[in-house]
């Protein structure tokens, strides 16, 4: 009782208490207002893949005995804090330099960064938080926009660029419509001369990859697209694989997304390629022949990074999910994506959007792949109800003769 007696009278005594000591709880709440730390200049510059200089210069009526550069990565929600040393003075100029190389930034995203600065009679000031975005700027980017879409590259073809903005736009607008999602506010497509300058680009910012790359919770695709005579192939199969990964992104959320399973994300990238590779067919059949199929059970998880496992591994994910669109057409593959956003894992997914078993669709599309009539599918995946209905029958076959028999024998007895 007397606890909640003294509860009480706190209660009521707050508003009094606030009017005495008004100072004290402004104070607690914007306490950088009058600080007499002044920030003149705080900026950043990088050079891709090497280096990221960041600059601060500030004054105070004390000498400034401290500084922090805070910086949040794109992507994470951790912050990271770095002490910078600073030569105690009232007016100060300090830098730090982050190695890239050891360090990277993820590659075209956001870099949020701001500074926290003290001084010796224990004031502090933070700055406001700016941001930049991390892109490669070892090239010179010419870009053009229309609609969502802007593309950037570091040839400035008219024809080129207008190209890849018209594949990018016609492309977009077919796989929303076949997902039935909606079209994302901001799409950017950044062409490389090369896979060689592409590959590079990513090494640089820490990752290792193969061909084009998606990012899609930035929106930012990344194709590596010769500037030759066999452009508009090359825009029409790497544009729509990767625009693929942005829309499933949009209709998974980023958290569903992670469950999408290979198979599907990467065969659906793979079937919507406007113009698809004809070396993935032969591969594939090649791989049929010889009885090298990959089980779809081993791809739900990402690919291998083995050049020649993946190319096998995409083109069998094409392959099926093609197969899938032909029996249950855009509407299978919608249910089958929210299912797996939904959390359902590899199994499951195929269950509850198709209604059978991976195995029976694995089978279905082997069979379909070989020219199998439909009837042979559908007796294997019933042989063991057929197994006992030939047993059943086998058994019961002595005992209907027998019975035949005996009716015989009583026709003839009746005569
Ligand atoms: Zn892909």
């Amino acid at each position: 009782m007397p606890l909640r007696a003294l509860l009480a009278l706190a209660i009521l005594l707050l508003p009094v208490l606030l009017l005495c000591f008004p100072s004290a709880v402004i104070a607690g709440r914007t306490p950088f207002q009058e600080t007499p730390i002044t920030v003149g200049e705080a900026s950043v510059t990088y050079n891709f893949g090497q280096q990221a200089v960041f600059s601060i210069r500030a004054t105070a009526s004390a000498d400034i005995t401290a500084l922090y550069l805070y910086l949040q990565l794109a992507g994470s929600e951790r912050v990271e804090v770095t002490p910078v040393p600073v030569d105690p003075g009232p007016s100060v100029q300090a830098t730090f330099t982050r190695d890239l190389r050891l360090f990277p930034f993820p590659p075209f995203g956001i870099v949020r960064w701001w500074w926290e600065v003290r001084d010796a009679a224990g004031h502090q000031l933070t700055t406001p938080a700016s941001t930049f975005r991390y892109e490669d700027n070892r090239w010179d980017w010419s870009s053009r926009t229309a609609g969502p879409i802007t593309v950037y590259s570091p040839v400035d073809d008219p024809l080129y660029m207008q190209a890849a903005l018209d594949i990018a736009a016609a492309n977009l607008e077919r796989i929303a419509r076949s997902l039935n999602t909606s079209l994302p506010e901001k799409v950017e497509v950044y062409l490389y001369p090369s896979l060689a300058d592409l590959q590079a680009a990513l090494r640089m910012a820490g990752r290792d990859w193969m061909g084009g790359q998606a990012r899609p919770e930035l929106g930012v695709i990344l194709v590596a697209v010769p500037h030759d005579d066999a452009y508009m192939a090359q825009m029409e199969r790497e544009i729509p694989h990767e625009l693929t990964h942005l829309l499933v992104y949009r209709l998974a959320g980023p958290q569903g997304y992670l469950y999408i399973p290979a198979w599907l994300n990467e065969g659906l990238a793979t079937a919507n390629e406007a113009r698809p590779d004809p070396n993935l067919d032969s591969l594939l059949e090649r791989a049929r022949n010889e009885g090298r199929l990959i089980p779809i059970r081993n791809l739900c998880p990402p690919f291998s990074t083995d050049p020649a496992e993946a190319l096998l591994a995409y083109a069998e994910s094409g392959s099926l999910v093609r197969y899938i669109r032909q029996q249950y057409g855009d509407s299978g593959i919608r249910s089958l994506l929210l299912a797996y956003a939904d959390g359902a894992d590899c199994e499951a997914g195929v269950q509850r959007a198709l209604h059978v078993t991976l195995d029976q669709l694995e089978r279905a599309w082997r069979a379909d792949l070989s020219g199998v009539g439909k009837w042979i599918v559908w007796m294997a995946d019933n042989a063991p109800g057929l197994a006992l209905w030939g047993l059943s029958f086998l058994l019961a076959l002595p005992i209907a003769l027998v019975g035949l028999r005996n009716t015989k024998h009583g026709v003839r007895n009746n005569r």
